[in-house]
């Protein structure tokens, strides 16, 4: 089958371009290798969405996706690889098969970015997490750390002391980059420590992880940290790296599109995160999946 418009990316950007593109009755694949939702499903709760006060963010994307199932969009959970163009036909390669659509979306949005430490990849998952909300339960009463200096970090450590017992909120500088109101919560926490410029050297344990091994980084004093987790929120990276053969990305791996969502490629799109753009936001990214769909469907017309 050849698809109208296949879609690799199911957050906020992708589904909404199916959205618009179902109800336009062109057939629809999404891919996406880590279920669907993106980055809204692991926000506990969306209060800048205009219209709707306050939703989680599943609730969100589970709303989202059960629009366009029921307008019959066709989903594969598989990892796209690579995307060839011959003559006006893509094919999309996958970790579950190859796919061949007559226009692509790429709504690849961001990953979490990783801090490299040894120890990492070994406990991931057994104390080592990237989402505050999903996991912060696991590890109630208990000691745990935070890593960043950002606003999800300084959030992460706020939530995690409501249900744990101690929280060390690491960061490498002396300031932290998060505004300084959200700043200013760390005190109303006695069992938030942060600890400045210090960098996890590596994460050690035995079937999970139990400590933290620290550097001071003015000093280069090492200590260990004892606590059965560590949830990382060091930002975010792009994932559009294995398109690169065929569209441009700018220098920190963003896909360089406009405002219209076209790429350098005619029939290939960009949408949300992933695309090179000032504002980063749910309601810009559906935003621009809708101008996606649009865009693709235009193009479509002037195939035919
Ligand atoms: P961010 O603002 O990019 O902060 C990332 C933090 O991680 C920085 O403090 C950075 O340190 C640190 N970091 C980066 N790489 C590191 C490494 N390899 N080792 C150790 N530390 C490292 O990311 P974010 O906090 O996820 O926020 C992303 C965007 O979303 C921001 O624009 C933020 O304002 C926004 N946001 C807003 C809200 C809200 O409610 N308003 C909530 C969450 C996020 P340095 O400071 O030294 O660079």
């Amino acid at each position: 089958m050849i698809y109208d418009i296949i879609i690799i990316g199911a957050g906020p950007a992708g589904m909404t371009a199916a959205l618009y593109a179902l109800r336009a009755e062109k057939s629809v694949l999404i891919l996406d290798g880590n279920g669907y939702g993106g980055q809204i499903a692991q926000s506990q709760g969306v209060e800048n969405y205009p219209g709707i006060p306050m939703v989680n963010g599943m609730d969100f994307a589970d709303a989202l996706m059960g629009q366009i199932q029921a307008l019959g969009v066709e989903m594969e959970f598989a990892l796209a690889t690579a995307i060839r163009k011959e003559g006006d036909l893509f094919t999309v390669e996958s970790d579950g098969g190859s796919f061949e659509g007559r226009s692509v979306i790429l709504a690849t949005g961001l990953k979490h970015r990783k801090l490299g430490a040894e120890g990492e990849e070994r406990f991931l998952g057994r104390g080592v997490s990237f989402c505050a909300v999903c996991d912060g339960a696991f590890f109630r009463r208990m000691d745990v750390a935070v890593v960043g200096g950002g606003n999800t970090a300084v959030q992460d450590a706020l939530y995690l002391a409501e249900i744990c017992s101690k929280v060390y909120l690491i960061h490498r500088r002396d300031q932290f980059r998060a505004e300084e109101a959200v700043v200013a919560r760390l005190k109303d926490h006695p069992n938030i420590t942060c600890v400045m410029e210090s960098a996890v050297v590596s994460m050690n344990g035995d079937t999970a992880l139990r400590s933290l091994t620290l550097e001071n980084r003015r000093t280069g004093e090492r200590s260990t940290l004892e606590v059965a987790a560590v949830f990382e929120a060091v930002g975010m990276e792009t994932q559009s790296a294995a398109f690169s053969d065929l569209v441009k990305l700018d220098g920190d791996g963003y896909l360089l599109a406009g405002e219209d969502c076209k790429t350098s490629v005619a029939g290939l799109f960009a949408a949300g995160d992933c695309r090179q753009k000032a504002i980063r936001q749910l309601t810009t990214a559906v935003c621009d999946g809708t101008v996606a769909a649009l865009a693709a469907m235009d193009y479509l017309k002037e195939l035919a």
